[in-house]
């Protein structure tokens, strides 16, 4: 069992404990590479106690047969907490992910409403009856929760990540592991101590630090766990499907993008500009739905492209506590060296870098895995540039005619999670949205999401959606019952 060691911050069966072989992981700030916390390393051992513990919790049936509505207003006071706790919960994120601080605090803002969006519609739909054409028979569908799930979850929006899976599971009434990216932990320990606050029972929710390998392939492949929900990279998130496939568990995969950002000629061009460089350049690129292509129209490239490198060029960057800083570091010294690999290979294959491409110099920046804003223009369909997810502060420009060669392009992928179009002209721009095979687009806009609105990928962006009505009813399996009020034997033999 559970040695002494380390700091007790793996969360199995209702207690705080360290990792059985006394694994340990210092985080560093990715702005300043300071010492941020240090925190207990699990490994497969540590996992599977917490899943025979989630599915202990679900087995014994007192939790999945609470009622919907309970478990609504526990969700509903882990909102109250978070917002209570916002900025101790802001700075552990900004510690972890070097994220500015006011990032971090509108992060928390979406977090709490997310719990209170899940909360207030845990029980609202209570399945439904059939009409069996018969008074002989009564017939229903039911809402169950699917059992015991395993969270995978990344480093760029850590607890952001982390809620859209937990709070719609404790809405179905299911039980959970949850593994947080290695990188980036605090938060999710922090939100364990919330769920405990608000109620969550012994066993219902645990939580597993450590890395992919070791913890996350566990949850995986273990024959204990119902389904699977994955948020990462995509070629992560195949191997969870392959390692998911043997026991023929659920599975759900939230991942990459390659997101276009059409702009038409007739777009109000300092909103487009201005939106072009929030789409790619917040957090520094590392956003799922980073609007990374900018599909731009022939007859305003130019002007266009010139207007972007020049802000682009204007963007401060600093740590998480400078309050001039307008976008900060990257997560690791290894993604800053795969960034700029990608913008390199790029740059080989045929793709003019027009501003960035480097490291930015001066001594602040020396113990920080900092990133130029990068514009890299006339890359080709098709390309590396254009195929490929940088998941960093690089944008890449292609050039279109008319609107079915923007829709062209913009489809041109083999990930489809998000996109956006810009135009003045209304019927073009919902024309184009309808059009294209991504799972969310903006109009006039990039980034917005709600917790009301289903998220998730078309193609190799994912399977399954978030959030929404949708959202519930991945934790959850549609029963139906049938029953025949009025039992005579059917006949179907005839005895002779
Ligand atoms: P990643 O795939 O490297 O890691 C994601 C998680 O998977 C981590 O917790 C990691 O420890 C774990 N993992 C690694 N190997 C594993 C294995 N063999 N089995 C099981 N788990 C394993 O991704 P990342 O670098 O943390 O995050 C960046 C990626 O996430 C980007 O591609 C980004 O687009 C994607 N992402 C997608 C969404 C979305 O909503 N679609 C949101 C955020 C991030």
């Amino acid at each position: 069992m559970s040695n002494t060691e380390g700091p007790s911050t793996l969360f199995i069966d209702g207690t705080w404990q360290p990792a059985a072989a006394g694994g340990v992981r210092e985080i560093h700030s990715p702005a300043d590479g300071t010492l941020v916390t240090t925190v207990s390393e699990g490994d497969r051992a540590d996992t599977e106690r917490a899943v025979l513990a989630a599915r202990r919790a679900f087995d014994d049936g007192a939790w999945a047969n609470t009622s919907a509505w309970d478990r609504g207003d526990l969700l509903l006071r882990v909102a109250d907490i978070l917002v209570r706790d916002k900025d101790e919960f802001a700075r552990a994120e900004s510690g972890d992910t070097g994220k500015r601080l006011v990032e971090s605090e509108y992060d928390m803002d979406d977090i709490a409403g997310c719990f209170r969006y899940f909360g207030k519609i845990a029980g609202t739909d209570g399945g439904s009856v059939i009409d069996t054409g018969s008074p002989d028979s009564f017939s229903r569908v039911r809402y169950e929760p699917v059992g015991v799930c395993g969270m995978i979850t990344p480093w760029n929006f850590p607890l952001l990540q982390v809620a859209w899976k937990v709070a719609p599971a404790i809405a179905a009434g299911d039980t959970f592991v949850l593994k947080p990216s290695e990188l980036t932990p605090s938060t999710a320990i922090l939100l364990m101590r919330a769920l405990t606050e608000a109620g969550l029972p012994s066993g219902v929710g645990n939580l597993v630090l450590g890395t992919g390998p070791e913890v996350g392939a566990v949850l995986s492949e273990h024959p204990d766990i119902d389904l699977v929900s994955f948020t990462g990279g995509l070629h992560t998130g195949r191997r969870v499907a392959a390692a998911a496939a043997a026991t023929v568990k659920k599975v759900a995969l939230e991942l990459g993008g390659k997101n276009p950002n059409v702009v038409f000629a007739d777009a109000d061009f300092d909103t487009a500009v201005d939106y072009a460089l929030m789409a790619v350049f917040l957090h520094s690129g590392q956003v799922c739905s980073a609007g990374a292509r900018l599909i731009v129209q022939d007859e305003i490239h130019d002007r266009f492209v010139d207007e972007v490198v020049r802000r682009a060029e204007k963007i401060r960057i600093g740590g998480p506590y400078d309050t001039d800083a307008e976008t900060g570091p990257l997560i690791s010294a290894a993604h800053l060296e795969k960034v700029d690999a990608y913008v390199q290979k790029c740059v080989e294959e045929g793709a003019v870098l027009r501003t960035g491409g480097r490291r930015p110099e001066g001594e602040q920046y020396a113990d920080g895995h900092y990133y130029l804003p990068t514009v890299l223009d006339e890359v080709q369909q098709g390309s590396y540039a254009v195929v490929e997810e940088s998941f960093g502060p690089v944008l890449t420009v292609e050039r279109f005619t008319d609107e079915d060669d923007a829709v062209r392009i913009a489809n041109d992928t083999h990930y489809g999670l998000a996109g956006a179009v810009f135009s003045s002209e209304v019927s073009k721009a919902q024309r184009v949205a309808h059009r294209l095979r991504h799972g969310t687009v903006w109009i006039n806009d990039f980034h917005p999401y709600l917790p009301q609105a289903e998220w998730g990928g078309y193609k190799q962006s994912g399977i399954g959606r978030e959030l929404g009505p949708t959202g519930l009813g991945e934790y959850q399996e549609a029963k139906h019952i049938h029953q025949n009020l009025r039992p005579v034997p059917p006949r179907w033999f005839d005895g002779r």
